[in-house]
């Protein structure tokens, strides 16, 4: 980080840099550059929308990003605020969720140019052990917003809220499902991710 832009007074999502960094490990197990660059996006987007506006959000990665609107926004995955896409496109979208009006915010990889550790931590250039945490680090506080870019946007899609439907008890397993998945859970009707290799002990039910 040059003399020009002191680390002591970056402020990004209202913290100083090591803080900043340390709530970010705190949620996240490391400071993963996604989300310490991540943090810069929701900074620059939150401020677009406007203080006092209750924003709903969209993050365009499955990867780190999510996790930087988790930590420094209200909007969760669990409270149903967030909205992942699992495009592998490092931009958000926060949005008024009366107006559906808002702004997304995205990594421009031109201006990314500039700050060469930046864009080749980013495009996967060089191995990650060749190019340190630290040197990754210094070019995103060094760059900052200077390597976003933005739009106002309007929501066409994702804008609803996803409300919980009638719950069923399946016959199979005995536990609820939304009756939507048909006359079975999904597990149950052979869509599944697991197969049960040790029976209940019988303490614990049938
Ligand atoms: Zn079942």
């Amino acid at each position: 980080v040059s003399e020009l832009k002191k680390k002591s007074e970056i402020i990004v999502c209202g913290r100083h840099i090591d803080e900043y960094l340390q709530t970010i490990k705190r949620f996240h197990g490391s400071a993963a550059p996604g989300i310490v660059l991540g943090g810069f996006l929701v900074d620059l987007c939150r401020e677009l929308v406007g203080p006092g506006v209750e924003v709903d959000a969209v993050v365009e990665t499955i990867h780190c990003l999510p996790d930087a609107v988790q930590i420094f926004t209200s909007c969760t995955i669990g409270n149903g605020w967030l909205k992942v896409l699992n495009w592998d496109k490092f931009a958000i979208t926060f949005f008024d969720r009366n107006t559906r009006s808002g702004y997304r915010v995205w990594l421009n990889l031109t201006k990314a140019r500039s700050f060469p550790n930046l864009y080749n931590w980013y495009m996967r250039l060089i191995p990650k052990k060749e190019l340190p945490l630290e040197l990754v680090h210094e070019a995103i506080f060094e760059a900052g917003r200077d390597v976003l870019s933005y739009r106002a946007i309007h929501m066409t899609e994702l804008y609803q809220r996803i409300k919980k439907g009638h719950i069923e008890v399946c016959p199979e397993c005995g536990e609820a499902y939304p009756v939507h998945q048909g006359g079975h859970c999904t597990a149950c009707g052979g869509s599944g991710y697991y197969e049960i290799v040790s029976p209940l002990k019988p303490a614990e039910g049938s």
